[in-house]
């Protein structure tokens, strides 16, 4: 197949890696000078994207990928599948996905989990909105990139699901920081608390998966100095998202809605930027009880 790939950054160069070493013909384009393995690079996304039957877009946010897809798709080809792969708004990815049909192509929106090193190892979960048909058209390229694709409904549902999803991460990453941290003023050895908890009804993806706590479980970025792994920001990024949508769907969220808030403050203001999600611990060691 000919595959457009634009936006080649730190998931988007080896998910492109990737389609080139199942043997696809990758065109690449990103507003950096990089250079991926395997890879044709050009110097725009139209020029990418003329002759392929398929365009993948991994980008920071949904104002960039408006934007690229306002270029990209004039450029298309009849019957070209658009896929994008970024974390972006429901909004956005509806207004690219109307974009898309009013030109008559087909179109993904396919948000991945998994993180660098699932799109290293070509063991994403893709989590996808679209038409049926547009959905079969991408699945063998989910294949190659990932261990699992969901066809979660129509345009945008692939961002819900994520948004969902990173929602329910940032809420419970919180809870179990804010535990081991009560557990600690308790006088709790903290390996005796994640032995209870990780087989108890607290367990989580967090606590038994993504210790926060260094030393305990499973290796995770708290043992490597809470470098990330997943940065604090763009776990920031992903609760904006969810209060947005559910800003604009009316919807009650009120533990994301103070998810996010915590996330604003430990990375504005205080000393998270740049350091794993889960240093949330430390933050909430120093403190006392407001
Ligand atoms: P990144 O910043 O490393 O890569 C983005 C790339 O897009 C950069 O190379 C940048 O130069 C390029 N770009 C920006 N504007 C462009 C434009 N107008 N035209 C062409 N290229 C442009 O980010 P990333 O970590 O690869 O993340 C990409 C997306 O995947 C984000 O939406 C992120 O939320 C999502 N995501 C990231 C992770 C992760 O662990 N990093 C996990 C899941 C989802």
């Amino acid at each position: 197949m000919k595959i457009a790939f634009i936006g080649l950054g730190n998931m988007g160069a080896p998910m492109a890696a990737n389609l080139a070493r199942a043997g696809h013909d990758v065109i690449g384009f990103d507003q950096a000078d990089v250079a991926v393995e395997g890879v044709e690079m050009v110097t725009s996304g139209a020029a990418a994207a003329a002759n392929a039957e398929a365009v993948i877009t991994m980008l920071p946010n949904g104002q960039i990928l408006r934007a690229v897809a306002g270029e990209v798709i004039p450029a298309m080809q009849n019957g070209a599948v658009l896929i994008d792969c970024s974390t972006v708004d429901v909004d956005s990815a509806r207004a690219v996905a109307q974009q898309a049909a009013g030109a008559g192509l087909l179109s993904v929106d396919a948000p991945v989990s998994g993180g660098i090193g699932g799109a290293a190892a070509g063991t994403l979960t893709f989590m996808a909105g679209g038409s049926d048909t547009a959905f079969s058209k991408a699945a063998p390229l989910f294949e190659i990139m990932g261990q699992k694709a969901v066809h979660c409904g129509e345009a945008g549902a692939g961002q819900a699901a994520k948004i969902c999803n990173n929602m329910i991460l940032g809420v419970t990453m919180i809870a179990t920081c804010e535990a081991f941290a009560l557990a600690d003023k308790l006088g709790l050895d903290r390996q005796k608390m994640f032995d209870v908890v990780s087989t108890s009804s607290g367990y989580s993806w967090t606590m038994n998966a993504y210790c926060p706590a260094p030393g305990v479980g499973p290796e995770s970025p708290s043992d490597n100095d809470y470098n990330p792994g997943f940065a604090a920001e763009l776990m920031l990024k992903d609760l904006r998202l969810s209060q947005q949508a559910a800003e604009s769907a009316d919807a009650d969220t009120p533990m994301g809605q103070i998810a996010a808030i915590l996330y604003e403050q430990f990375v504005e203001h205080e000393d998270g930027l740049g350091r794993d999600f889960s240093a949330m611990l430390p933050r909430f060691e120093k403190r006392s009880r407001p």
